[in-house]
């Protein structure tokens, strides 16, 4: 009721959601009535979570932020909102999220953007805008995000919040509407690190229904954040710094709040050790190329058939159809990269966009498999600066590009990422997150470094 009496107070100026649910307080009234009949509950059991609106959901739309899904009900729930209602947590909502998760900053999606809690002219960061806005703003305590670029780290960088993207195949994609299949991954967004930890525990590890999920048996990750806040744990850590990351791309109050953390993890024992990641650069342009290619593919379902929106052409053909829907149900930025992906994978173009591109991708595990051979993580800003001002990069796709510089190269690695706050910028006065690296499969080694910087 807390929560629900929050969000009636400010949500009409956070828009951090774009569907409540109706039927939180008898779900909540449950878990009450089997508690008290003794029954042994999950931690987190009777705990609100707001959904991005990217996972599809049996008891409120799923939409992923399009006007082609408006209303759209699923007939299952994805298997992350499925195990978080087993433990007994509380779907609160669907979280806003530019369309189909392209994005930086919540304007893309079709519903009108989110504002940031801290300061409503300024973007909640993307796509996942919605989830961390909705936990900046104490409207939830939890929330799940996707990551597919920087999704869940970027939002929680430009808003104070905790964001992990898992290793690739750690948490179940069955039932998040993909984006690009070989870089989403579904991960939590929370105020700490053990919050995160529980909440990873509860949705991750394997699922038969993702063709991609790895069968590992993984650690808990709240022991890990447990371990990580008790300290000593940052003594002889080997943090990796990116040589070819200068600081001069970075706002100057982002790039102090980034050396103040470095010298708190030195101060607490951990060796800063310079590295190289000459490939890092291109991320940007690969992951431009990569992504409109798979996107391209998993949207073409949204067909006027399948799902959602059907525009009538009288006398039309089903080509008619299709394209009448996919022009009034799609948004701009989502066209541009249909455009774009579908250029780069035709025939004649295939190998100078998408070959390279998937060269580059190569070259940047590459890197990674390098650095982590003589460093433990690796850190960097989680992005070049604050949250911007809405409306600031809405024209200028390149530039809404360039703030993936940091968020990417994990992705298209496959490696797990968490961001953190490292403070509020002296500049402007708002948030900073860090964000660490680690070879995939050491999701705990985050957790437990994330805790003791936290
Ligand atoms: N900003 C990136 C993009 O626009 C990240 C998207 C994401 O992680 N879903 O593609």
């Amino acid at each position: 009721q807390a929560h629900l009496d929050r969000i009636a107070a400010v949500d009409g100026d956070v828009h951090a959601f774009l569907h409540v649910s109706d039927t939180a307080l008898d779900a909540a009234a449950d878990i009450d009535r089997r508690r008290a009949a003794g029954e042994e509950l999950h931690a987190l059991a009777g705990v609100p979570l707001a959904v991005k609106d990217v996972l599809v959901t049996t008891d409120m739309p799923s939409t992923s932020g399009s006007k082609i899904l408006e209303g759209y009900l699923s007939p299952y729930d994805a298997t992350v909102v499925a195990r978080a209602r087993a433990a007994g947590l509380i779907p609160l909502g669907k979280t806003n999220m530019d369309e189909f998760a392209m994005g930086s900053s919540t304007e893309h999606s079709a519903y009108g953007p989110t504002h940031n809690p801290w300061d409503l002219d300024r973007i909640p960061g993307g796509s996942g805008g919605g989830s961390a806005a909705a936990v900046a703003a104490f409207e939830a305590p939890l929330a799940l995000g996707s990551d597919t670029g920087g999704s869940i780290r970027q939002p929680a960088h430009v808003t104070g919040t905790v964001g992990v993207k898992p290793t690739y195949g750690a948490v179940s994609r069955y039932g998040a509407i993909a984006l690009a299949s070989s870089l989403d991954q579904i991960g939590p967004v929370t105020r700490t690190v053990l919050d995160a930890g529980l909440l990873h525990d509860v949705i991750g590890g394997h699922d038969a229904n993702d063709s991609t999920s790895l069968t590992d048996a993984w650690p808990s990750f709240a022991a890990a954040a447990r371990e990580g806040a008790r300290g000593d744990v940052l003594k002889g850590l080997k943090v990796g710094v990116i040589r070819e990351l200068p600081d001069s791309g970075f706002q100057p109050g982002v790039a102090r709040s980034f050396h103040g953390a470095l010298a708190k993890l030195e101060s607490q024992g951990a060796e800063i050790v310079e590295i190289s990641a000459p490939h890092f650069e291109y991320g940007v342009a690969a992951y431009y190329l990569i992504l409109p290619a798979e996107a391209s593919s998993n949207l073409a379902k949204f067909d006027s058939v399948r799902f959602g929106l059907r525009v009538p052409v009288a006398g039309g053909t089903v080509e008619d159809v299709m394209a009448a829907t996919r022009e009034a149900g799609f948004g701009d930025e989502v066209k541009r990269r249909i455009i774009l992906g579908t250029y780069a994978l035709s025939a004649g173009y295939y190998d100078a966009y998408y070959g390279s591109a998937q060269k580059v991708r190569t070259l940047i595990q590459q890197d990674f498999a390098a650095a982590f051979a003589n460093v433990d993580v690796i850190a960097t800003p989680t992005a070049p600066t604050t949250a911007f001002r809405l409306g600031e990069r809405i024209d200028d796709p390149l530039q809404m590009y360039l703030n993936d510089v940091t968020t990417i190269p994990a992705n298209l690695a496959g490696v797990p990422g968490i961001s953190i706050p490292s403070g509020l910028a002296d500049d402007d006065g708002l948030p900073v997150g860090i964000q660490f690296l680690a070879p995939a499969r050491e999701d705990a080694r985050l957790y437990r470094v994330g805790a003791a910087l936290e």
